[in-house]
């Protein structure tokens, strides 16, 4: 039998995102893809302008990632778990930070040679911060005390005020209208919270300013009280991991992509020693361009103008010698202690100096290494000859609303505003074209946008890759806790690791051990023995879609080779929920992806009451029947052979009012479909007492008054509803849910409380799911109830 051809995929860069995107294809299980990388260097360059620098002692080197490819926790779950994949060593690294002022261009001011006016150890690993030369005790303690007022201010209001998605314009809040706007005075701003921010994204004042606010506060909710961290032996093992296997053409410089009914011709410039050699012209079936913006303006025309409107710059990275800071005062503390050699724990805290010019507002970033060496990111001076290592310029990208704009509707994120430039029609996947970077995502430019737009790509190209898997930020218990757990931009990873530790995770396992209760996915994730099925949901309570696209994920096949294994095909998806807010997010968040997906699922979403079919509007009405027409025909075995009609209720069914049973009804006696629900019951022994201390709970949270049952009175309920008692399964996991609930809350509180915080009312959710679990009054459990012996599998274990 003739061999099918496999897709050819050039990938053009060899960064984090291009690499990351050719391990990912690379891997396919199913081997679909020929991936060649393109890349205009002599190496690949992750790791290219890293520097090996003998330590101290000099028996061994160190290895000085250039630049600095730090990261921190929350915000890089996708890059983190790599790393943990991948068996990456990282270490928590902290920072001391020496806010310093640029007095000019002065010949009698040599470069780092100012003393700072402040030293902020990161996550307040050092209390009271060290005092640093210069600065009297009182002075440093009403600085200490401004600092702690506006800094808690500062993040009140990220947490409480969040930036504006649209002006007139249909454009994002900028970083400088949001500090106006939350009265940030200039003082704080330009002395401490600008610079800090400058130091990651390496840019002057007035450009970050022009940020959308929205990239800052997100960044500053996911890390706060977060560890930075770095790899330990630099990104060297990260790249010779990544690219194992991968056929990479060097010194291939691409200088157009064209594209002509679906083939793709890349040409580029093989660049012999000294000259250019030769122009060779290869076709592909699919491109991914992993390359900044303005190259992509470059090489492929329909992108020209839409990429025109991100702003970029060059940096400038120097590794240096210490010389080169004719004195030490940044380094020494008035104690005369050395501050950049402090010990945290088996760790020593590393100094960054961060030296501002407060008139033009650039800024440079010095980082203090162990190994005597410094590296210093745009130099305000010139550093002598005689004390540099290395230098690089780099290209970054910049942000700003209209860019933010473009991208977003390049990668086709459903809200993106209306703004000038927004005008392309082009879309990331469209003439078999992708772009992935750390630009090609709504958020700050850094290593976790490489991270998921690779993961898209490979998404959408349907590959199957290791278990990471996407989860989505749901937080359907805590609702309230949304003003600080922002809705996904992206679909994160889900950790390697099976104690889960976040909340969004716990949501996303526990539809998937539902999915397993109710047989429609392999319960050891296994292939074996397991049928297939077709599905049509009726999903009661969908929330902000989350669940819709962990649902729709769940059913793509396989991960690992011999991994998990989905064995569920979604035909029909019709969901409900009470809010008509959650009802649009959804919309937006799932409608366009899915359509861009190319997935089959027929997915319908409604606003109304779940619990009210007598309430349900015309349309959603026929949409809900229809489930039950395709599920008759294949009984019929006419037009859809083998479809199971579901209702899936995940956590929603016990704010159900007045009762659960006409929706149960409605559901066994109009759609003869199955349930599987997770659900909140009284254990059978509770006291009379305890059941109405329990009721008033219910009450209190919204739940109808005889919301809580007993195991016995839901069958009752179930059997009432139409389903036979030999076709009902329960299964108890409480102990997975209550206390693990109670724990994360408790977290919460602890970072929430840091920055004077008080969540009173999820202090008394912590109390409330404390105290079921340790009582074991009320149960959560996982319901299946079927309609015949055909949906059940007979290898259902949990
Ligand atoms: C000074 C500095 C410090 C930073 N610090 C951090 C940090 O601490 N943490 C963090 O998360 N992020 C940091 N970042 C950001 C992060 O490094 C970048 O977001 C990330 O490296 C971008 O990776 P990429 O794969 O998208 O692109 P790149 O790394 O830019 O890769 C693009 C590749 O494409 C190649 N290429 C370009 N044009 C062509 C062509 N025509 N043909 C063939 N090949 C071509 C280039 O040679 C390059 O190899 C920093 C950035 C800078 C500049």
């Amino acid at each position: 039998m003739e061999e099918k051809r496999r897709t050819r995929v050039a990938i053009v860069g060899s960064g984090m995102a291009g690499l990351v995107t050719a391990y990912l294809l690379n891997r396919d299980q199913r081997e679909r893809y020929d991936v060649t990388v393109l890349e205009q260097g002599d190496k690949l360059s992750l790791d290219s302008a890293s520097v090996s620098v003998p330590t101290r002692s000099n028996t061994h080197s160190e290895r000085i990632d250039v630049p600095m490819r730090a990261f921190a926790g929350g915000y890089y779950n996708n890059l983190k778990a790599m790393y943990d994949f991948l068996e990456i060593s990282y270490h928590s690294q902290p920072f001391l930070f020496a806010f310093s002022e640029f007095k000019g261009h002065d010949q009698n001011h040599p470069p780092l040679s100012e003393e700072p006016y402040f030293i902020h150890a990161s996550n307040n690993h050092r209390i009271p911060p060290p005092r640093p030369a210069g600065v009297d005790l009182v002075s440093h303690i009403m600085e200490i005390m401004y600092l702690l007022f506006w800094y808690s201010w500062f993040t009140v209001c990220c947490l409480l005020m969040a930036p504006l998605e649209a002006n007139s314009e249909g454009l994002s809040e900028t970083l400088e209208d949001y500090t106006r706007r939350i009265r940030l005075p200039l003082y704080f701003s330009s002395r401490y919270l600008l610079p800090l921010i400058a130091s990651v994204t390496t840019c002057p004042r007035d450009v970050l300013l022009q940020f959308p606010a929205r990239d800052v506060v997100d960044y500053k909710l996911q890390t706060h009280g977060a560890p930075h961290y770095t790899v330990s032996n630099g990104v060297k093992d990260v790249q010779t991991l990544l690219a194992r296997d991968i056929r990479v053409r060097f010194r291939s410089r691409v200088i157009s992509v064209k594209t002509d009914e679906g083939q793709c011709s890349v040409s580029w410039r093989k660049m012999g020693d000294g000259e250019l050699e030769e122009t060779i012209t290869e076709d592909f079936d699919r491109v991914v361009l992993a390359v900044a913006p303005d190259v992509v303006g470059e090489i492929f025309a329909p992108l020209q103008k839409a990429t025109s409107c991100i702003p970029t710059t060059r940096v400038k990275s120097v590794v240096h010698t210490r010389d080169a800071c004719t004195k030490d005062s940044p380094n020494k503390a008035l104690d005369g202690s050395d501050i950049s050699t402090t010990e945290i724990g088996p760790v020593r805290a590393q100094l960054i100096n961060i030296r501002s010019c407060l008139r033009s507002g650039h800024t440079e970033a010095a980082h203090f290494l162990p190994s005597e060496v410094v590296v210093t990111t745009c130099p305000l001076t010139p550093l002598s000859d005689e004390t540099v290592i290395s230098s690089t310029t780099f290209t970054r990208v910049l942000r700003s609303p209209s860019s933010r704009d473009v991208i977003n509707r390049i990668m086709d994120k459903p809200d993106s505003g209306a703004g000038e430039g927004g005008d392309t029609e082009w879309r990331n996947g469209d003439d078999n074209i992708w772009l992935v970077g750390g630009w090609c995502w709504d958020g700050m430019v850094l290593l976790e946008g490489c991270m998921v737009s690779a993961m898209r790509v490979a998404d959408e190209f349907d590959v199957l890759y290791s278990n990471w898997s996407w989860a989505s930020h749901s937080p359907s218990y805590l609702s309230g806790f949304s003003v600080h757990i922002h809705p996904a931009k992206f679909p994160t990873l889900l950790p390697r690791r099976s104690d889960t530790k976040d909340f969004q995770t716990a949501s996303e396992s526990l539809l998937l051990q539902l999915l397993k209760f109710a047989g429609l996915r392999s319960p050891d994730e296994t292939p074996s023995n397991h049928r297939h099925h077709n599905l049509d949901v009726l999903d009661l309570g969908y929330g902000c879609g989350d669940q819709i696209l962990a649902l729709l994920h769940a059913q793509s096949p396989f991960r690992l080779p011999g991994g998990p294994v989905s064995s569920f095909r979604l035909n029909k998806y019709v969901g409900i929920t009470f809010n008509q807010s959650h009802c649009d997010i959804a919309g937006q968040r799932v409608g366009q992806r899915i359509s861009h997906r190319g997935l089959e699922a027929d997915v319908q979403l409604f606003c109304g009451d779940a619990a009210n079919p007598d309430g349900w509007s015309r349309t959603l009405l026929g949409e809900a029947e229809s489930l039950r027409n395709r599920a008759t025909e294949r009984n019929d075995g006419l037009l859809v052979p083998g479809t199971e009609t579901w209702v899936l209720a995940l956590d929603s069914m016990y704010h159900f009012s007045p009762s659960r049973l006409p929706v149960l009804k409605y559901a066994r006696q109009t759609l003869d479909a199955s349930l599987m629900t997770f659900d909140l019951v009284l254990a059978d022994d509770v006291s009379s007492l305890s059941r109405l201390a329990l009721s008033m709970v219910a009450k209190m949270l919204g739940c109808p008054f005889g919301a809580f049952m007993p195991v016995r009175e839901y069958r009752e309920m179930l059997r009432t509803a139409g389903y036979e008692d030999d076709k009902i399964q329960i299964q108890d996991i409480s102990e997975h849910v209550f206390e693990p609930l109670s724990q994360f809350i408790e977290r919460q509180t602890v970072v929430l409380q840091k920055v004077g915080i008080n969540i009173g009312k999820f202090a008394l959710a912590k109390h409330l799911f404390r105290w079921w679990a340790n009582s074991g009054s009320v149960r959560g459990m996982m319901v299946v109830a079927r309609t015949s012996e055909q949906n059940k599998d007979e290898d259902v274990v949990i």
